[in-house]
């Protein structure tokens, strides 16, 4: 029998603040394959998630046949916007919801994983996993975007995987693999997906054919991306027509189902397996094949007069 086995391998998902968005499945789909699974949560959202977990508000099961419940190896406060200590300017430093937190910027926070991991005798990494994005202006037009809101989105949402692979390419085992989340809007016009999103993803794109070159070089690692149909999750929400995405790629993709975030965690464990082990430098679309198409569904085009 073929299986997805990843028993041993250890795991850090970037961008899980609760069970509704892709990287708690993701997360949920890795830790069901035999992964131990640490998480990066973003400050603000640290405590509001740290409190749903220990309070059991989250559907910690595993997926498939895989019994029990899966609960995250340990929680790192990440905030991606920020690569070194001294980036981080005095204002969030001193702000409420990080006080009291050290140590959450991109470089700290893989320093602290390789020393944890180093510490368990296993000492590397296996799976990165980047589930995150912000866009302070994704309801405005791209017309519209002014130039720190238009970087803002690029910083958060495109070059923090430059930086993570920079900076935990060198814990990784050789072999190891990494996916990040894009979108459609890469691609091709989306409206409604403004702010220098829909940029960041199209970077994102390009940044993962060059990352799988350059870290497959110098780490030995595969690099992909995952193009994902919409999902109501906390995040999407912030785009403002996300129920109606949902409902209109259900009419017109190839498969009329709903989008699961199960099924991209299901792709992302895929990926991160040796059964991937010759994709490098891809973007992989999960949604239902919606990007194949060329023309609506439900257009006067196909019923006959
Ligand atoms: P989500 O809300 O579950 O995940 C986004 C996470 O990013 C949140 O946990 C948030 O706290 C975190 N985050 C925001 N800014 C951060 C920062 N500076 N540092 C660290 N973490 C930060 O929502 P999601 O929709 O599952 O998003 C995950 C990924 O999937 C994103 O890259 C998103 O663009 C992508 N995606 C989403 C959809 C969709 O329709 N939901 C479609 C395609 C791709």
């Amino acid at each position: 029998m073929l299986s997805l086995d990843l028993s041993g391998k250890n795991a850090f998902v970037a961008g899980v603040a609760d069970d509704r968005g892709f990287g708690w499945a993701i997360a949920r789909h890795l830790a069901a394959a035999g992964a131990s699974v640490r998480v990066g949560t973003w400050p603000p959202a640290l405590g509001i998630f740290t409190k749903s977990l220990e309070r059991g508000k989250l559907d910690q099961s595993l997926p498939g046949d895989a019994e029990g419940e899966w609960s995250p190896a340990k929680i790192y406060p990440l905030d991606a916007e920020y690569d070194t200590a001294d980036a981080v300017p005095v204002d969030v430093a001193e702000n409420k919801r990080y006080a009291g937190l050290d140590g959450y910027t991109i470089s700290e926070v893989a320093e602290q994983l390789g020393a944890d991991l180093q510490g368990e005798g296993s000492g590397k990494l296996d799976i990165l996993v980047h589930s995150l994005a912000n866009g302070p202006e994704v309801q405005n037009d791209l017309l519209d975007t002014s130039r720190s809101g238009y970087l803002a989105a690029i910083g958060a949402s495109a070059y923090s995987l430059v930086s993570m692979v920079q900076r935990f390419g060198p814990i990784m085992s050789d072999g190891g693999a990494v996916v990040s989340l894009s979108y459609l809007a890469a691609e091709r016009a989306i409206p409604g997906y403004g702010g220098g999103m829909s940029s960041a993803k199209a970077a994102l794109e390009g940044d993962t054919r060059t990352l799988a070159f350059e870290a497959g070089r110098r780490f030995g690692i595969r690099v992909n991306a995952i193009s994902a149909g919409p999902l109501a999750s906390r995040a999407a929400k912030a785009i403002g027509t996300i129920e109606r995405m949902v409902d209109y790629y259900a009419e017109n993709a190839p498969i009329q189902k709903e989008l699961e975030a199960d099924h991209v965690g299901a792709t992302a464990a895929f990926l991160c397996s040796p059964l991937a082990a010759a994709v490098s430098g891809e973007t992989l679309h999960v949604d239902m094949g919606y990007h194949a198409m060329g023309m609506i569904a439900d257009t006067d085009l196909l019923t006959e007069d």
